[in-house]
């Protein structure tokens, strides 16, 4: 009865794991859950009020598909000063969360059969969106040695004459890493080879980078390639916003134009207040933004220098986003009550039932051998979530 394309979709792994672990929390289970990856802060206050005000001031009806007028000028402003690039509105697209705007990306440019080129380790969404537009995943191994970062002559094997779209996030989930100006360079150089190719450059993470306001960008080094590349973005993660549903894609306006066709005719637009938080976020909120990126760096050495104590586990310190990415192979092998660690899958549910600690194995993000543990959260649950995980590998025999 069911479509076979709803049939062959499975549900996001992140968003099932985060599900898991609020029921248990429900039923009164300690969970420390690692998993879902959004800010435990709240909203920055100053938002929540222009959220407040929006609705008082009747900023309840439709906007346009593409997004308040308002918003998308705040976002071309920001562009202009984020990464010195001059855009208009009308080549930015605006609508439900970043993971809407890269589905519509990819319905809008994708026909059955056109490849879509994704590093891994990748988020856990990208195959079922390109899945969804009967196009070809061709994923592209990167190295531990080599910082999981994507090198130009790996991607110069992958691309054949139907790859169409090339998926790039940095700062990475789940790794943290992040393509340094030089490197950006190195592949633009490829990418100049190969006008068929757009690329979809995911850049929620942008401003949760330990080495400066905001992670380099492919646009900022190479601006030639602005008509092939979108850049896609979100209050999500940068302003603390997830459950606000905002984000965008900034680029040719061709292809803009088809996203927001697109949208107008599944989604209508995002919410209005929401837009108008949005606005004021962009336009106000720099101050919140730092302080959130010092709150992250302070989590983050803490995370980091806890988690490098536990014998057996090679963690790979982060340069952005909220996530330590964490080796787990030298424990293979080991034994727990219940069986035989032979897998990062193994790892996670062995760990989940001694310890009740959720973090997400490296194979949701065609990683095996490692797991994500998302550190964004309270200190004192971070802490327990380490020493519980420490007295877990040391209980393993
Ligand atoms: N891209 C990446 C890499 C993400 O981690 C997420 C997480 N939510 C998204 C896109 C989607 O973001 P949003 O919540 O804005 O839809
Ligand atoms: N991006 C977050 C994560 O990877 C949230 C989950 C999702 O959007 O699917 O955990």
């Amino acid at each position: 009865m069911l479509s076979k394309r709803v049939q062959s979709l499975t549900p996001s792994a992140v968003m099932a794991l985060g599900a898991r672990a609020q029921k248990l929390k429900d039923q009164g289970v300690d969970v420390i859950s690692m998993s879902l990856g959004e800010p435990t802060w709240d909203t920055p206050e100053a938002i929540c009020s222009a959220g407040i005000q929006a609705i008082r001031e009747g900023y309840t009806k439709y906007t346009p598909a593409s997004g308040s007028q308002k918003l998308k000028e705040a976002i071309a402003a920001n562009t202009q000063k984020w990464m010195g690039m001059t855009v208009t509105p009308s080549q930015v697209t605006v609508s439900i969360g970043a993971k809407f705007i890269l589905f519509s990306a990819i319905q809008s440019l994708c026909d059955p059969g056109d490849e879509v080129l994704i590093p891994t380790p990748y988020w856990v969404s990208y195959p079922s969106m390109v899945e969804l537009a009967q196009a070809r995943l061709v994923p592209i191994p990167t190295q531990v040695d080599e910082d999981f970062k994507l090198k130009p002559d790996t991607l110069k094997k992958y691309i054949t004459k139907k790859s169409k779209v090339l998926i790039v996030n940095s700062p990475n989930n789940p790794s943290g890493a992040v393509f340094s100006e030089s490197e950006w360079k190195a592949l633009s150089e490829v990418l100049m080879e190969y006008p068929q190719l757009y690329i979809l450059s995911d850049d929620i993470y942008n401003h949760l980078y330990f080495s400066g306001p905001m992670a380099p960008h492919l646009l900022q080094v190479c601006p030639d390639l602005k008509d092939r590349v979108l850049s896609i973005n979100a209050v999500s993660k940068n302003y603390s916003m997830p459950g606000w549903r905002v984000g965008w894609a900034v680029g040719n306006k061709e292809i803009i134009e088809a996203m927001s066709k697109f949208q107008s005719q599944s989604v209508s637009c995002a919410s209005s207040i929401s837009q108008e938080a949005s606005a004021y976020a962009l336009v106000q909120c720099d101050k919140e933004l730092e302080e959130t990126r010092q709150s992250l760096m302070k989590i983050k050495d803490l995370a980091l220098a806890s988690f490098q104590e536990i014998p057996k586990l090679d963690v790979f310190p982060p340069q952005g986003a909220f996530y330590l990415w964490v080796g787990v192979e030298k424990l293979y092998g080991s034994s727990w009550q219940k069986g035989t660690i032979r897998s990062a899958s193994d790892f996670v549910e062995a760990l989940f039932h001694e310890k009740s600690v959720l973090c997400v194995p490296g194979e949701e993000f065609n990683y095996p051998g490692y797991v994500r543990i998302h550190f964004a959260i309270d200190e004192a649950r971070l802490m327990a979530a380490c020493s519980r995980i420490k007295d877990f590998v040391s209980s393993l025999s």
